[in-house]
């Protein structure tokens, strides 16, 4: 009908929208490994701050800048508040610099597979993109996106949904060389070795991306911010929405960052269940890509994926499966709670008996 009645921008009626994870409905018992969020409560601190505000205050607008969470973030890496801007997830801030940086039919590339969110923000916006197949190993094909003439660049480092980390000195590189924007989205870089902000300091043409959607156990507050030059900051802020983060994600994403103890923790227990859950699966006979992210990308062994992605399903646990061109033999599975990866474990060693009968 939408093709006919021509309300629509072309580029919006031919457009296929994200497609997220599954949600099942809330208190089901579904094991929810899927969308890569955290298996861990958020702190103790956040819950103090909802508790204990005096929320009579949500009469009035939000602080438009948040600058509570900027001074947050500032202390946490050593910036200033002019190289920090808020958004409501990192998702809005996505959006927000393809707004300000690429006007329609203007390239933006990035490698793939990487983070399906990239493609449906360049249609919206009428950009062009420049898609670089990584290689076998999934490496990032660094030397051709730099080379690749766009506006704008996204490395999702390490990468999504393959688990593949960037160095952040590789980054820098990457980013001198090229001529455009770069982002740097670090929505799992608390699992991996360093983020790229102290090395890309200073360059004028790079934004990191952080949310406190993963790392910090809160998907559901809907908080990220960018860090980077005062210039780039200052452009992305202008096509923001005047309010775009609420006066309670404030009050809890700056409790989050301050409670580092309580964060940082909580990532070494997801990076040894990495570690327990990607050895037991390479002993099964799954080929596993290093990952240094809080999932795992593994093919399957003897092939059929989507049969093991539904038999998985069928015994109540939600993992991620794309038929898609490189990702079809392979399933994405969250790192979960020790409880939950054992479960899954046991399950999927049924699989494997089932399969090779
Ligand atoms: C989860 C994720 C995001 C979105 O984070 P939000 O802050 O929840 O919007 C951005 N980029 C990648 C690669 C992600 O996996």
């Amino acid at each position: 009908m939408g093709e006919t009645m021509g309300y629509l921008r072309k580029n919006i009626e031919r457009l296929a929208a994200y497609t997220p994870g599954e949600q099942p409905p809330p208190n089901s018992s579904v094991i929810k490994i899927n969308t890569n969020e955290n298996p861990y409560p958020p702190s103790p601190q956040v819950l103090r701050v909802l508790r204990e505000t005096d929320w009579t205050v949500l009469r009035r607008y939000p602080d438009p800048y948040a600058d509570k969470v900027r001074d947050a973030v500032g202390r946490l890496f050593g910036v200033t508040r002019d190289e920090v801007l808020c958004g409501n997830g990192s998702d809005e801030l996505l959006a927000m610099v393809v707004r300000a940086v690429v006007d329609p039919g203007e390239a933006i590339a990035y490698p793939t597979p990487t983070y399906s969110l990239y493609p449906v923000l360049a249609a919206v916006q009428g950009a062009r993109v420049i898609e670089v197949p990584s290689p076998e190993d999934f490496s990032i094909p660094v030397d051709a996106l730099v080379e690749s003439g766009a506006k704008l660049l996204f490395l999702c480092n390490p990468n999504a949904p393959t688990g593949v980390w960037l160095e952040p000195e590789a980054v820098a590189g990457a980013a001198r060389r090229f001529r455009g924007v770069v982002v740097v989205d670090e929505a799992y870089a608390d699992f991996a070795p360093a983020s790229a902000i102290a090395a890309v300091r200073g360059l004028p043409n790079v934004l990191v991306l952080r949310t406190l959607s993963k790392s910090y156990s809160l998907a559901g507050m809907r908080l990220g911010y960018a860090v980077g030059p005062p210039d780039l900051i200052a452009g992305l802020a202008k096509v923001k929405d005047s309010y775009n983060v609420d006066a309670v994600a404030i009050e809890a994403a700056a409790a989050a960052l301050e409670d580092q103890t309580y964060a940082r923790a909580n990532v070494e227990k997801v990076r040894s269940e990495r570690a327990r859950l990607a050895g037991a699966l390479a002993a099964m006979g799954f080929e596993v890509i290093p990952s240094q992210t809080n999932f795992l990308l593994a093919r399957v062994p003897c092939g059929q994926a989507q049969r093991w992605y539904e038999r998985v399903k069928a015994a109540g646990i939600l993992i991620r499966y794309w038929n898609q061109p490189r990702l079809s033999d392979k399933l994405r599975i969250t790192v979960g709670s020790p409880e939950d990866n054992s479960r899954l474990l046991r399950v999927l060693e049924a699989t494997l008996k089932e399969m090779t009968a």
